[in-house]
């Protein structure tokens, strides 16, 4: 299973469907900065990470 984040981020998502990922996208957006690119999380890498509360906050 595979996560996403980007590299402003110290959270991991579920998909890029999740609202407060979206959110933190759309935040670049007004200045007509480039978003950040998404990259992919092993699993491995989600142990230096924090979940996404909104979309991965069941733990
Ligand atoms: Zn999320």
């Amino acid at each position: 299973m595979l996560y996403i984040t980007t590299d402003a981020s110290d959270f991991y998502h579920r998909d890029q469907e999740c609202p407060a990922f979206q959110r933190g996208r759309n935040a670049s957006a007004p200045n007509n900065y480039e978003s950040h690119p998404i990259r992919e999380v092993s699993e491995e890498e989600t142990a230096k990470m924090r979940p996404c509360t909104t979309c991965l906050g069941e733990t």
